[in-house]
């Protein structure tokens, strides 16, 4: 894939070169895009290692999906998925922390994130965009096989039950997010933003020292890509949002998304129409937040509203959120009161919860 540097950047080279101006090294920046993982990724880098910690955040999300992609048929998730069991040797190291975490928030959840929904997600046509609408008959037998307490991971091995298999596209952008973060550390980054999908990732502030501006889309207007509920204002924060907006296809006028909810097998449909998941970006563990609010954002996203705000009210000082509501509702936790700037444009009624 190519590295596209951003034109802003090709601006400050030209510019840097015709009026012979010093640019203060601490002022660099780089951009790459990245297509990977089935999203369109920018990643912004600043400061004097800015190029060489966007071309290593590039190759640091490559290798990732090399490893995690369930379309790739050598990545290791495939091999796993194909065989049902798994040596972890170099080339699947990288998924003992995040098969741990995993099953951390699948627990957590109550089983509302679990990645062994694979089989129903692919029922669906979601994994190859084969898309259907399944029986019930069908639905009920592929249940049978979601159940993540029955992966099996000892020492070096990782084993499914027959038949299981696991899909981490609800929880690898945010793993990759953390990951991120650990580059960003190495090359002494002070401020970058990183866009993956839903997942951003917002590390420092801006230049100017104010906060970085992320948007919550309004998902009642996906296609229009400046419709927003409202604004967070965050610095050293990861945002995750989930929606059933983003990935759906119609059939006889009905919408299916590819949320589903482990229960029924059927796309989540328990009144909320977007999940955003705010937690800090410094806390330097991996998997760390970033993990944590990419299988939230997607387990609350199942759970709808009250189970959600219940849930947050548990956990209130590790993360906030912001919850679209199908009805027309922007609910925002108190931790994010003053970094939430909502859009009265958009229609909706805003809330406040504690
Ligand atoms: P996105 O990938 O669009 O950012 P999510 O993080 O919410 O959105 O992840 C949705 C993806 O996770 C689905 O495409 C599917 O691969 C997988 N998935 C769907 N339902 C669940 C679930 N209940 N638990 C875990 N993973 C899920
Ligand atoms: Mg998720």
């Amino acid at each position: 894939m190519k590295r596209i540097i951003s034109a802003a950047t090709a601006l400050v080279l030209t510019l840097g070169l015709t009026s012979c101006a010093r640019v203060d090294p601490d002022k660099a920046q780089e951009s790459v895009q990245v297509i990977a993982m089935d999203t369109a990724m920018v990643i912004s880098t600043y400061g004097r290692h800015s190029t060489r910690a966007a071309y290593a955040s590039e190759d640091c999300i490559r290798a990732l999906e090399d490893v995690l992609s369930r379309t790739r048929e050598d990545s290791a998730v495939s091999c796993l998925n194909e065989a049902g069991t798994l040596e972890l040797g170099e080339l699947g190291e990288e998924l003992i922390p995040l098969l741990n975490a995993a099953e951390r928030y699948r627990a957590e959840t109550g089983g509302a994130f679990d990645i062994t929904v694979a089989p129903v997600v692919s029922a669906w046509g979601f994994t190859a965009e084969t898309f259907r609408v399944p029986g019930g008959a069908e639905l009920e037998k592929l249940l049978d096989l979601v159940d993540g307490s029955a992966v099996r991971l000892e020492d070096r091995t990782v084993s499914l039950a027959p038949g299981q298999s696991i899909d981490l596209g609800g929880i690898a952008k945010g793993y990759a997010a953390d990951r991120l973060t650990d580059v960003f550390r190495e090359n002494e980054v002070p401020r970058a933003l990183a866009t993956l999908g839903g997942n951003v990732l917002t590390w420092g502030d801006r230049p100017d020292g104010t906060p970085w501006r992320v948007g919550v889309k309004d998902p009642a207007r996906p296609d229009d890509q400046s419709a927003f509920v409202g604004i967070l204002e965050l610095t050293n924060a990861f945002a995750v949002t989930s929606g059933g907006y983003q990935r759906y296809f119609e059939e006889n006028g009905k919408t299916y998304h590819h949320i589903i909810d482990p229960a029924t097998g059927y796309p989540a449909d328990n009144g909320l129409t977007s999940v955003t998941v705010v937690a800090a970006a410094d806390t330097g563990e991996i998997p760390g937040n970033g993990t944590m609010c990419d299988a939230y954002s997607t387990a609350l996203f199942v759970m709808g509203e009250e189970e959600a705000l219940d849930f947050w009210r548990e956990r209130r000082a590790d993360f906030d959120l912001v919850l679209v509501t199908a009805d027309g509702r922007v609910v925002v936790t108190a931790g994010l009161a003053g970094a939430f700037a909502p859009d009265e444009e958009s229609g909706y009624a805003f809330e406040t919860v504690s």
